[in-house]
């Protein structure tokens, strides 16, 4: 799969939670108890750079399951859409972090499949098999026994790659960067 060998974040990483903690941590021993304006801004940097690392990281999934300009098929039910309008759904989920960021983990979803039916496992299942083989879609569920970590600075990198190869793909495909 395309660029799944040079992402170096693939299985990395500790949960959302986890890393809040460990960030809020650090800045109680640096800045002592008292610093609660310290602290909640450490904690709010890192909560943004995830949802930034996570926003490029959609954006590039979308782009790359796009088949003809803006328009793409669910991976569970086949509905037909505009990737603007659609999810970048995650086979095993985002709060199991060793696979949040792994490209085979994540495909195209219209908002009913990964909203309404949580993600509409058993059809991601098959589609993963489908595409990726059973072997992959073990490995991703055992991703979920994983413990990682993920610092605020691979937070930003993670960002920046994926903001990259968005742009690149988006330009390779003729479409513009929404
Ligand atoms: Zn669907």
């Amino acid at each position: 799969m395309n660029g799944a060998k040079a992402n170096p974040y693939t299985i990395v990483d500790s949960t959302r939670a986890k890393s809040l903690w460990m960030g809020l941590s650090a800045t109680i021993r640096v800045c002592g108890s008292s610093s609660a304006i310290c602290v909640l801004e450490i904690v709010i940097f890192k909560t943004m750079k995830t949802t930034l690392a996570d926003k490029y990281f959609s954006l590039f999934i979308r782009i790359r399951d796009a088949h003809d300009g803006y328009i793409g098929a669910c991976s569970t039910c086949g509905r037909i859409g505009n990737i603007k309008n659609m999810d970048c759904g995650h086979f095993i989920k985002r709060q199991f972090s060793a696979a949040r960021f792994h490209e085979q983990n994540c495909h195209l979803q219209c908002k009913t499949c990964n909203n309404f039916l949580q993600g509409n496992d058993n059809k991601f299942k098959d589609y993963i098999t489908k595409k990726h083989g059973e072997k992959t879609v073990l490995l991703l569920e055992a991703s979920r026994r994983q413990s990682v970590k993920r610092t605020t600075n691979d937070l930003i990198q993670l960002a920046d790659y994926y903001k990259k190869k968005a742009i690149e793909l988006a330009k390779e495909k003729g479409i513009e960067i929404w």
